[in-house]
């Protein structure tokens, strides 16, 4: 995957983007926010690099919280598309859900187990009563870059 160049798109197909390479991390987020805002039961979170991320078609507008923390969706689908991480300037978490290789992102760290709807699994193997600190993040991302290999 290293390397490569993902699309991105939206249920409708207006708003399209791209990643770069393969994620930093990927999570799934179990909090009832972002069960709400993917009306499921965890929303899928791929991590990159902002240089690795650009929208391509279309101009996602601000959903979700509107705040430190900016949600960006597609403004005729209301797709989510990704985030903008309070703390974490410097990253976009994309919903992996958009990718069109959605399935290789097996989510390797989970969120918000606090919150998680009781008959839920993943295949995660860091586990978070709610969302680590910025601080925990170079750890995360250098374990799951070993993991992950080459
Ligand atoms: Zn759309
Ligand atoms: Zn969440």
């Amino acid at each position: 995957m290293t390397g490569s160049t993902i699309e991105g798109r939206c249920r409708c197909e207006r708003t399209r983007f791209r990643v770069s390479g393969a994620p930093l991390m990927t999570m799934a987020c179990h909090c009832t926010g972002c069960r709400k805002m993917t009306a499921s039961a965890f929303s899928l979170s791929s991590l990159f690099a902002s240089e690795a991320f650009a929208v391509t078609e279309g101009e996602p507008a601000i959903g979700g919280l509107h705040g430190a923390t900016r949600h960006f969706f597609c403004p005729h689908c209301m797709s989510w598309l990704f985030t903008r991480p309070e703390g974490l300037d410097d990253f976009v978490m994309v919903r992996a859900a958009m990718l069109d290789d959605a399935g290789t992102y097996r989510p390797f760290a989970e969120t918000f187990t606090s919150e998680k709807l009781p008959w839920v699994s993943t295949p995660a193997v860091h586990s978070f009563e709610r969302f680590p600190a910025p601080e925990a993040f170079p750890a995360l991302l250098e374990d799951y870059a070993r993991r992950a290999g080459p």
